[in-house]
Parts: C-alpha cells; sequence; structure tokens
C-alpha cells in the first residue's frame, strides 16, 4: 500500500498484459495514463487527462501492450499483477464478435439473425458484473449496441437493487459513471433477494425476457448484438433453478461460469441436449475484491442514494406530497391468507405468491422505497415495468398526507406503486 504526505504522485510502468490493481480509500483519488494504452474493466482510458475515482471503488487498469500510469492519492492497496485471465476473457469476445457478424449477415432469418445471448454465472465475487461489463465495452467499442441484462437484484448495476433490469450498451461503460440511464426496462421485485418470492422473481424474468424479444423482432441490430446477462452468486438449491430458468427464459446460446468447476459440469450436464447451448469454463481474476454482507450492505444504499442524488451529489429530488386517495399502494405476494373457513374442506390456505395484495397506508412505509408501475390497472401490475422509484420521508395520518422524495419534480408517471421490503436511511 502506498502511504500519503505532501506529494503522492507516483508512476507505475506496466508491462504487456499486466494489471494495476487499485482499491481506493475514503479520500479523493485520481490517475492519467502518461504513455502507451490502458483500459478499466474493457473501456480505454484517453491518454494525458486526469480520472478521479470515487471513494472505495475497486478497479484494475490493464495494458495489452504496455502503459505507464501516474496515481496521485493514497489508496487502501495497489499493486500490478502479471497473471491475469484477459487473454481468455477477450477470446470469448473474439468468438461472440464472429457470431455477431454472422448475425448480422443473416436478416432474413429469425434464428440466424440472433446475436449471442451471454449468460455469466459463478458464485458470489467471482468476477462476473466485471466480466459482464468488459464483453458489452468491447462490442461497443467496435460497433455494436448489446442489451445488457442484469437480473442480480442484490447489486444491480442498471438501476436500484430489487430490480432485473435491462438496457442497450451503445458505447464503452465509463470507469466511473457505470451504465448510462436513458431508458432502462426495469421490473420491480421489491426485495435483495430474489428469496422473499421466488416465484414472483421468476414471472418478472420472464416478463423482461419476453419484452426483449418483442424489442428484438423489430430491431435487427440489436438481435444481431445479443444480450449479455449478468446474474446472481447465489448458485446453489433453489438460487441453482433460478440460473437454469434464466438460461431457458432467454434462451440463452453462451454460458459462461466463472471460478468454479462443479457449477459448469452441472450445467454441462443439464444443457448437453441443447447443441445451440455452449457452456464454457473461464478462470476467475486474482483481482476480483470479496465484499462482506455489511459491504454488499453499504453498497444498496449507495445505489439509492445514486438513484435521487446522482453519483457525485449532482441531481436534486424533490420532496412531493400527495393525499392518501392520490396513490394506490401494493404489495406483491404474502399478505393475508383466505381464513380456512372460506376454503373448500380439506384444502390447505396457501399464499399465492403473485397475488397482490392493497396496503394501507400507515407509518409503516417510512423510509421504504417504492417503485411507480406504469400499469394502467391494477390487474397489469405484476406484468409491468416501472418507471421510477420514490422514497417515504413522512407520513401524516391525521392529515391523510405522505411526503416522498422522487427524482422530479410534479405528478408522478402513473398512480399505482409497489412496495417490498427495500428500506433506506438517508445519510
Ligand atoms: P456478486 O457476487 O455481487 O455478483 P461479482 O461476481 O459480479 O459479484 P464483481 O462485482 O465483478 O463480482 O467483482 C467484485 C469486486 O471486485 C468489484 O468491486 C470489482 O470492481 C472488483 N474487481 C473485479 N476484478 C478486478 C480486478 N481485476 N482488479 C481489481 N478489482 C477487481
Amino acid at each position: 500500500a502506498a502511504s500519503g504526505g505532501p506529494t503522492s504522485i507516483r508512476q507505475v510502468k506496466l508491462d504487456k498484459e499486466c494489471e494495476l490493481r487499485i482499491e481506493v480509500a475514503e479520500t479523493p483519488f485520481r490517475l492519467r495514463l502518461l504513455t502507451g494504452t490502458a483500459e478499466i474493466f474493457g473501456t480505454e482510458i484517453p491518454p494525458e487527462i486526469w480520472l478521479s475515482l470515487p471513494p472505495r471503488l475497486k478497479f484494475a487498469v490493464f495494458t495489452w501492450y504496455g502503459a505507464t500510469i501516474e496515481m496521485d492519492g493514497t489508496t487502501e492497496t495497489d499493486y500490478t499483477a502479471d497473471e491475469t485471465p484477459m487473454v481468455s476473457y477477450v477470446n470469448v469476445h473474439a468468438v461472440l464478435e464472429g457470431r455477431r457478424n454472422r448475425a448480422k449477415a443473416s436478416p432474413g432469418d429469425s434464428d440466424a439473425s440472433q446475436g449471442p445471448r451471454v449468460i455469466v454465472v459463478g458464485p458470489t465475487d467471482s468476477g462476473k458484473s466485471t466480466l459482464s461489463r468488459m464483453l458489452l465495452s468491447w462490442a461497443a467499442k467496435q460497433g455494436w449496441k448489446p442489451t445488457f441484462v442484469d437480473l442480480d437484484i442484490g447489486q444491480g448495476s442498471i438501476t436500484i437493487p430489487g430490480c432485473v433490469a435491462a438496457t442497450p450498451i451503445e458505447m464503452p461503460i465509463d470507469p466511473v459513471e457505470g451504465i448510462p440511464l436513458e431508458m432502462p426496462l426495469v421490473y420491480f421485485h421489491g426485495h435483495p433477494t430474489p428469496s422473499a418470492n421466488v416465484d414472483f422473481y421468476k414471472v418478472l424474468v420472464k416478463e423482461l425476457a419476453q419484452t426483449l424479444e418483442k424489442q428484438f423482432s423489430g430491431n435487427a441490430e440489436s438481435r444481431a448484438a445479443g444480450m449479455v446477462i449478468n446474474t446472481m452468486g447465489w448458485i446453489d438449491g433453489v438460487g441453482y433453478d433460478l440460473l437454469l430458468h434464466a438460461i431457458d427464459a432467454f434462451s440463452a446460446s453462451v454460458v459462461l461460469v466463472l471460478g468454479q468447476e462443479k457449477l459448469c459440469s452441472m450445467l454441462k450436464d443439464v444443457l448437453k441436449n441443447k447443441p445451440n447451448v455452449d457452456v464454457v469454463k473461464l478462470q476467475k481474476s486474482g483481482g476480483v475484491v470479496s465484499r462482506n454482507p455489511k459491504v454488499r450492505q453499504r453498497a444498496r444504499g449507495g445505489r439509492i442514494r445514486e438513484y435521487f442524488y446522482g453519483l457525485a451529489n449532482d441531481l436534486s429530488p424533490h420532496s412531493n406530497i400527495a393525499n392518501f386517495s392520490d396513490l394506490s399502494i401494493y404489495r406483491i405476494g404474502g399478505g393475508p391468507q383466505a381464513p380456512r373457513s372460506a376454503l373448500p374442506i380439506g384444502a390447505e390456505p396457501t399464499a399465492d405468491p403473485t397475488r397482490l395484495v392493497p396496503v394501507n397506508i400507515n407509518r409503516d412505509l417510512l423510509h421504504l422505497v417504492l417503485a411507480v408501475s406504469y400499469a394502467k390497472e391494477p390487474e397489469q401490475i405484476i406484468s409491468s415495468n416501472v418507471a421510477g422509484f420514490i422514497y417515504i420521508t413522512d407520513i401524516d395520518i391525521q392529515r391523510r398526507k405522505i411526503t416522498y422524495l422522487a427524482p422530479c419534480h410534479g405528478e408522478l408517471p402513473g398512480k399505482y406503486l409497489i412496495v417490498g421490503s427495500l428500506t433506506w436511511v438517508e445519510t
């Protein structure tokens, strides 16, 4: 680790195919490329220009041909690694590139015109999000507009946690800003883990896949570019079933398995009858940093904060007030079960996981993050995507008024709101 001090500027020379791995501390840190070429997770960094990296960011500057990097500021750690799996990753990219070109050359044919649908799987902290990002950025650099699908509802990188989402990637992903949020397609589950309602999670994954399928059918360019699907690190038991469900729902054609022999052989075995699906094992990078539950929790809060306030506190959300009667809030699944007396003799009361349960407005809603559905009727809520999110800051029972934070001023884009268990304490 570098120590601080008045002059903390230093240079690091990287040989070809090496990377500089950095964990940013809580204090300001910046770097720039002095000579050669280098990239951060698949996105080239411009020469000479200082890049400010946010606190706690963990990343690597990789060079294919050699580079000199200048750093300014203290870090938690920084070290150079000459062993990385980058060559195997870029080889995957080259294969995908070939498939995209083939797809582009067969516009009329509905099967052949479909580019690769890649799903990245592996245990927690195996580098799935990072590999997804590199594959997307390399494709975008070559002019493709691949679709990024994020099924990781614990640590989503498209929008806030608790969602499954998709968005086209039109440019290499900015190492600091992340995924641009123009018009993502977002479905709200409302919990940071699917286990809170597994069936509802599956419904949303299916909806997202079907909506993308429809979009692709009218857009040859997106279709040929294909998709990269990032998944959760939950790979045992129900988590494994959810992976199989996702592979099926999105008709994945390439399954990239990071860092786990056992998962790879299980998937190879169950998918062996599907000649159109390739299961490929890839090495995990030694640079991937493990995150404990506390760090993950903190990252979730950070994502919600970023939604309302922007990465650099550059957004100003609005505090709005609505009457109880203006909003209809629903919870999905669970809720009060039918009383035994209302059921046929012998039937056991079960909670329908996708039942719509109206929620009474009371102070239990304080500090919860709700999604604003595009649904026009309550029946459409389960299958509708969401426009955005609000955060409840006050409930006045006497005057029947709700105060909430929204990214913009004025009326909400819909009156139906979905609530789960996603909370946030503004700090
Ligand atoms: P999850 O279990 O949340 O799904 P994941 O498998 O997607 O995690 P990543 O998010 O890709 O893992 O990586 C974990 C952390 O390690 C991230 O902070 C990422 O920026 C960092 N990281 C990944 N690769 C490297 C590397 N080569 N050098 C330094 N840091 C890295």
